[in-house]
C-alpha cells in the first residue's frame, strides 16, 4: 500500500477534513480507502468526472435523536441515537447498532463508511449504514435495557424498514438488544415485517449461523489466505482479542479447524492458557452470566490472567484481533511480528492503527483488513433478510456452506484486484478497490443523486 495519496486524491481528502471537523475515526477510515484510489482513477477516469469519492464520502442521510429512559430508581436519563445512512447505491443501507460510551458521530461514519465496501464485497444487495448510542449496557439490568431498546427505536422506526434500512447488531447490541427493539417496531407499526432487523433469535424469524457468522467467516478468509502459501490452521497457535460474540465464534472455529487459541481479553486485561481456552467456560461467563474475564480462572486454575495486560504481547503464529477499533498499534503489531506471526485476520472493525498495518505489510505477513475478513456477519444477516422474505428457513449445514462460499469469493476478489493493480498479496488494496468499483459502477448508473 503507498502510504500517501494520489495527487487527484489530495484535495478531496483535504476538503472532507475540513467538512467533518473533529470525526478523527472518520477521517482514518477515509484515508485509508482513498489511498488505494489513486491507479483506479487512472483505469476508469469517469469516476473522477462524475465525482463519485467526493459522493461515497457523504453520507445520503444522518440522523440524530434524543433517547430518553428512565433506571430502575426512576432516574431520567438522555442518551443521543444515531442513524447514519450512508450509501443505497447496492441495496437498502444495512449495518449494525453500536451501544457504546464511545459512540458520537465520528464513530458510526467510520463504521458505516466501512460497510459501504464491506458489504460491497459481499457481492450481495445491500448498501452501507450504521447506527447506535453513547448509551453504556455496562451494568445495566435487563428491565433497563429493555427500555432503552424501546425508547430507541420509538424515534429509529420511521427511518427503517426492510426496503429501506435494516439494522442489525454490533458491540453492545446482540439477540437480546435485538429482541427488545424488535418488538417495539412492530407493536408500533403494526406489521411483522421480519426483514426490518437482522440477528434475531431462531424462533422468530431468525437465521441459524448468524452468531457465529463474524468469527466463523474471519477464519474462512484466514484459512483462504494462509492456502496461498500451502499453509494451515491446523496446530496453529492463535491468539483472539475481545471476548465477545465476535471473539467466541473466532475460537470455536480455530479449535475446529485444528488451531489452539491461548488467548483472549476484555477491556479490563487477559487470560493466558496454555492448555487452550476453554470455550465453554467463556460461553457461560459472556454469554450467560455476563461477567468479566477475569473469572474464567475460578473454572481453570492453571490459566493466568494479566490485569491491564497487552494481549499482543503473547507469541502466537495467528493473530484475530476482534474487540474494537485501533486496539492494534505498530509497537504491538512490531512485537507480533518479532514473535513469529504470519498472519492476521480482523474480526473487528479497523482494529489495527495505520501504523500497525504499515508494519504488517513491510513484514510481508498476511494480513487481512476487517472489511473483508469480517464482512461474514453482513453475509449472513442478508442470508436472514432472505429466509424473511420467502419465510423459509436454511438448516445450518446450508448457512454455513453458503458463507463459507462467500468468505472464499471475497478472499479471491481481493487478492485478484491486489494483482491486476499492481500489489500483488495486499488484501487492503484489493478490498478497498474491489468494494469500490462496484459501488462506484452503480452510482455511475444512477446518475447525479
Ligand atoms: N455489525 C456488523 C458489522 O460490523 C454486522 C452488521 C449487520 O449484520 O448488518 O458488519
Amino acid at each position: 500500500m503507498s502510504n500517501s495519496f494520489d495527487e487527484k486524491v489530495t484535495p478531496i481528502y483535504q476538503e472532507i477534513i475540513k467538512r467533518n471537523p473533529g470525526e478523527t475515526e472518520f477521517h482514518q477510515a477515509v484515508r485509508e480507502v482513498l489511498e488505494s484510489l489513486g491507479p483506479v482513477l487512472v483505469k476508469y477516469p469517469e469516476f473522477a468526472h462524475h465525482k463519485i469519492i467526493q459522493r461515497i464520502c457523504e453520507p445520503e442521510r444522518q440522523i440524530i435523536f434524543r433517547v430518553p429512559w428512565t433506571d430502575d430508581k426512576n432516574n431520567v436519563h438522555i442518551n443521543r441515537g444515531f442513524r447514519v445512512e450512508f450509501n443505497s447505491a447496492l441495496g437498502p443501507y444495512k449495518g449494525g447498532l453500536r451501544f457504546h460510551p464511545s459512540v458520537y458521530l465520528g464513530i458510526i461514519k467510520f463504521l458505516g463508511f466501512e460497510q459501504i465496501f464491506k458489504n460491497a464485497l459481499t457481492g450481495l444487495p445491500i448498501g452501507g449504514g450504521k447506527g447506535g448510542s453513547d448509551f453504556d449496557p455496562k451494568g445495566k439490568s435487563d428491565s433497563e435495557i429493555m427500555r432503552f431498546c424501546q425508547s430507541f427505536m420509538t424515534e429509529l422506526y420511521r427511518h427503517i424498514g426492510e426496503h429501506t434500512d435494516v439494522p442489525a447488531g454490533d458491540i453492545g447490541v446482540g439477540g437480546r438488544e435485538i429482541g427488545y427493539m424488535f418488538g417495539q417496531y412492530k407493536r408500533i407499526t403494526n406489521r411483522y415485517e421480519a426483514g426490518v432487523i437482522t440477528g434475531k433469535g431462531l424462533d422468530w424469524g431468525g437465521s441459524l449461523v448468524r452468531k457465529e457468522a463474524t468469527g466463523y467467516g474471519n477464519v474462512f478468509f484466514v484459512k483462504e489466505m494462509l492456502k496461498t502459501i500451502n499453509e494451515s490452521i491446523e496446530g496453529k497457535t492463535c491468539i483472539v482479542s475481545g471476548s465477545g460474540n465476535v471473539s467466541i465464534y473466532t475460537i470455536e472455529k480455530i479449535h475446529e479447524l485444528g488451531g489452539k487459541v491461548v488467548a483472549c481479553s476484555d477491556s479490563n486485561g487477559y487470560i493466558y492458557d496454555k492448555a487452550g481456552i476453554d470455550l465453554q467456560v467463556v460461553k457461560q461467563l459472556k454469554e450467560v452470566e455476563r461477567r468479566r474475564i477475569k473469572d474464567y480462572l475460578e473454572y481453570r486454575g492453571d490459566a493466568r490472567y494479566i490485569e491491564k495486560g497487552n494481549i499482543w504481547e503473547v507469541p502466537c503464529q495467528l493473530a484475530f484481533p476482534s474487540a474494537t477499533q485501533n486496539e492494534l498499534n505498530g509497537k504491538d503489531a512490531t512485537l507480533l511480528v518479532k514473535n513469529g506471526c504470519i498472519a492476521i485476520g480482523e474480526g473487528a472493525n479497523m482494529p489495527t492503527t495505520p501504523d500497525g498495518v504499515k508494519v504488517f505489510q513491510e513484514a510481508g505477513i498476511l494480513y487481512a483488513p476487517g472489511k473483508a475478513a469480517n464482512a461474514g456477519g453482513v453475509a449472513t444477516s442478508t442470508l436472514e433478510m432472505m429466509q424473511n422474505a420467502s419465510r423459509d428457513s436454511w438448516s445450518f449445514e446450508f448457512t454455513e456452506n453458503k458463507l463459507s462460499e462467500i468468505m472464499t469469493n471475497i478472499h479471491n476478489l481481493c487478492y485478484e484486484k491486489a494483482e491486476e493493480f499492481g500489489s500483488p498479496g495486499n488484501y487492503v488494496l484489493g478490498a478497498n478497490v474491489a468494494g469500490f468499483i462496484r459501488v462506484a459502477n452503480a452510482m455511475l448508473a444512477m446518475g447525479v443523486i
